[in-house]
């Protein structure tokens, strides 16, 4: 996975310290396919297009977990299991209002 280094993004998919990467909720970011390409497909400039990371996240076998992951963890930036930050925030309201 790519390592964001620009300072006002937040870190792709950054794993705890003292966390086996392969161990539980992670164990999807050992087959990330962002891993192998660079942070701007999916942390993209306001207004820049999110295809091509989506593109991705729809091959990755690791999609799901990271979408839930994602979620669980309030990811507000970029593009997690496919989704930009407004379709997540928009699945979280329609999760939200099925309760
Ligand atoms: S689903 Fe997308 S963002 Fe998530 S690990 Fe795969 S390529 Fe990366």
């Amino acid at each position: 996975m790519p390592i964001n280094d620009t300072a006002e993004r937040p870190a792709l998919r950054p794993v705890p310290a003292g966390t086996a990467p392969a161990d539980g909720e992670l164990s999807w970011q050992e087959t990330a396919l962002c891993a192998q390409t660079g942070p701007e497909l999916f942390f993209p400039e306001p207004g820049s297009s999110t295809r091509e990371a989506k593109m991705l996240c729809g091959i990755c076998e690791g999609r799901e977990a990271c979408l839930e992951y994602a979620l669980t963890h309030d990811e507000r930036f970029g593009v997690w299991g496919g989704l930009s930050e407004q379709e997540r925030y928009a699945l979280r309201r329609r999760r939200a209002g099925r309760r």
